[in-house]
């Protein structure tokens, strides 16, 4: 599938929830989902639809789950693989994943609004990791990783304007920061507690697993 370059609250509303795709936007009223008019599924007559199948719920919850990370079906299913070759319950080791990806974490650490604003980020160049360069926004996360903004005006400019308009960040216990050096450390491994979404992720298990 190609990449989706539509309304993104249109997917939220898809969803029925925030998937926190626009920045400072979703925190406002603006949000449609915070306005009960806007607050419906998108297209003409949605309120006739009747209920989902099965098989339709379980395909929601993969595509919230998606459209949070903002992955694609083949990444996505890579994960899954992935997950399914841990020791772990399956679905609680898919987010992990997930939520382990440097485009995530760089949205939690403040450096950007959101995960497809950190995605840029990433790409351009903007982003260290250990001190290097990590130009790759699906990069995974292992705890004693430092995340820094690249040492130029430019880059701590931009980082630093987000920061302000953004407010500190309220980090989970997996990840802090230093905001004079403007430095993340990864302190462990996120859970499944971790994960802001709700999500059924058994639901995601039992179709991908088919
Ligand atoms: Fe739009 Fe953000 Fe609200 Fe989603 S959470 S509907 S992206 S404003």
């Amino acid at each position: 599938m190609g990449r989706y370059t539509g309304p993104s609250c249109r997917l939220c509303r898809r969803q029925g929830v925030k998937l926190m795709l626009k920045g400072a936007r979703c925190e406002s009223a603006k949000c449609p989902l915070e306005r009960q008019w806007r607050n419906n599924p998108p297209g003409m007559h949605s309120w006739r639809r009747g209920r989902p199948s099965e098989y339709g719920i379980r395909l929601r919850e993969k595509q919230k789950v998606k459209r949070f990370y903002g992955v694609y079906e083949r990444q996505f299913m890579r994960y899954f693989r992935q997950a399914e070759r841990q020791k772990a319950n399956t679905g609680a080791a898919l987010l992990s994943l997930l939520e382990r990806r440097l485009d995530n974490v760089v949205y939690k650490l403040g450096f950007a609004p959101s995960r497809a604003a950190a995605r840029l980020t990433i790409t351009h160049g903007h982003i260290y990791v250990n001190g290097r360069r990590m130009g790759i926004p699906s990069y995974l996360v292992k705890p004693g990783d430092k995340i820094s903004v690249k040492p130029s005006e430019k880059s701590v400019k931009l980082v630093r304007a987000r920061l302000e308009e953004l407010g500190e960040p309220q980090l989970q216990n997996w990840l802090s920061l230093d905001m004079a050096k403007l430095e993340g450390t990864v302190l462990a491994m996120p859970t499944r507690d971790d994960v802001m979404i709700p999500v059924e992720e058994n639901l995601i298990v039992e179709l991908c697993s088919r």
